[in-house]
């Protein structure tokens, strides 16, 4: 089945929560005008709401499942269709190997009109709402619920379409309810992706972990969250001590000030902490920093990069693509070649990487960076060229 055209195993097996409730097939399909959320009808199916087994058999998802069957690529998997008609490794084929024990009984589990017989989840994705403490200047208010504190600063401007208040009230990750659900779908599962907001500031989802453990299940379980170092709870540890394997993804984006100034709210003497309090157990859980590169942090690359090599820790780069003026191609074609002569840390896979990302774009959106960001220092009392001083020449203070 695996090698039939269009086939996919993740809308059998797995669960993709996005943090106002709705769940797609996966977090890669088709967002726009939310063409992938479970629907009948047109009623929009939520997790606040629905019970699971509804959300699963939901005419969208039923309809795509039966239509992978037959070998077709479903509308809403055309990052993948895109991929491997051009010899990109797709999501698709990754899942289809990584699951490919789990592909004969899915595809048994599954009734010719799509349907799952049974709804059993071996891989859930929870995005625990938007609930965090930071503001980085790389996300927005459908990430993190303290952005809505800036966005009326962009009213009226160019940038207004892309942030504006989340009124969003759902609290579907805090409910008991929901869990209790959830628990019932989940005796086999293998792995689950927690993250958020910061998902530290959600203590209910412990609740799940802790039923995990209680029925035996936790010890097969691989998790994986990405968190903001801003706090470590011991309870959190010694819970996820109890599971097969912990892989977390440490979001840091530069060092010092720096680090604070990107990733507003942070104070780098507690990121630091943190950091070393969870490298206590680098031999317990697999640690990784994860850096999403922007504007903001790409001249100082190399900086970072010793950073993690000298705590022994491996780093993988996150290329912010949205907003695109973020995006490390539109910086200045002289600080570009500077920065590409001061990489001598960085492996010729990482510098191959950049290289290709700084000349990724042919035009340039600097000036709606600099637009944007003196907007955005105004508000938060900052100033870019104090805290990021490769820009000082191009910004006024
Ligand atoms: S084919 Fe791609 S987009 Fe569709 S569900 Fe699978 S991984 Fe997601």
């Amino acid at each position: 089945m695996e090698e039939k055209k269009g086939f996919c195993v993740l809308p059998f097996i797995h669960l993709a929560t996005h943090p106002i409730g709705t769940v797609t097939p996966c977090c890669i399909t088709e967002m726009k005008d939310d063409v992938s959320s479970a629907i009948d009808g047109d009623r929009k199916l939520f997790l606040e709401t629905d019970p699971l087994t509804d959300i699963a058999n939901s005419e969208r998802f039923s309809s795509m499942r039966s239509q992978m069957l037959k070998g077709e690529y479903p509308k809403v998997c055309r990052i993948c269709q895109h991929h491997d008609e051009n010899g990109i490794y797709s999501k698709r084929r990754e899942s289809n190997e990584k699951f490919k024990h789990l592909i004969d009984d899915a595809v048994l589990n599954t009734k010719e009109n799509g349907d799952l017989i049974n709804v059993n989840y071996k891989y859930i994705e929870l995005r625990l709402g938007t609930v965090c403490n930071l503001k980085c200047i790389t996300c927005n208010p459908f990430s993190s619920n303290r952005w809505n504190e800036d966005v009326k600063i962009f009213k009226g401007t160019e940038f207004e379409k892309q942030y504006f208040k989340n009124n969003d009230k759902t609290e579907w990750y805090r409910s008991t309810e929901f869990y209790d659900d959830l628990i019932k779908h989940t005796p086999e599962l293998e792995e689950v992706w927690i993250n958020g907001g910061e998902p530290t500031l959600i203590k209910e989802h412990s609740y799940f972990l802790q039923k995990l453990i209680d029925n035996g299940v936790a010890k097969n379980v691989n998790l994986h969250y990405s968190i903001n170092l801003t706090r470590i709870p011991d309870t959190f540890i010694e819970i996820w001590k109890q599971f097969k394997k912990v892989r977390l993804s440490l979001s840091i984006d530069d060092l010092g000030d720096r680090n604070d100034y990107i990733r507003t709210g942070s104070m780098w003497s507690v990121i630091y902490k943190n950091f070393k309090k969870i490298l206590n157990y680098r031999d317990t859980f697999s640690i990784e920093v994860c850096q999403t590169v922007s504007m903001l942090n790409v001249y100082e690359l190399n900086e970072f990069k010793k950073f993690t090599q000298e705590h022994r820790v491996v780093l993988s780069h996150n290329y912010v693509n949205y907003p695109s003026f973020l995006h490390v191609s539109n910086i200045p074609e002289e600080m570009k070649q500077e920065i590409l002569k001061r990489i001598p840390n960085l492996h010729v896979e990482e510098v191959e990487r950049l290289t290709e990302e700084l000349y990724k774009n042919k035009t340039s959106e600097f000036e709606k960076f600099y637009k944007y960001i003196n907007m955005l220092d105004l508000k938060r009392n900052v100033s870019i060229s104090e805290s990021l001083n490769e820009w000082e020449k191009y910004f006024t203070k």
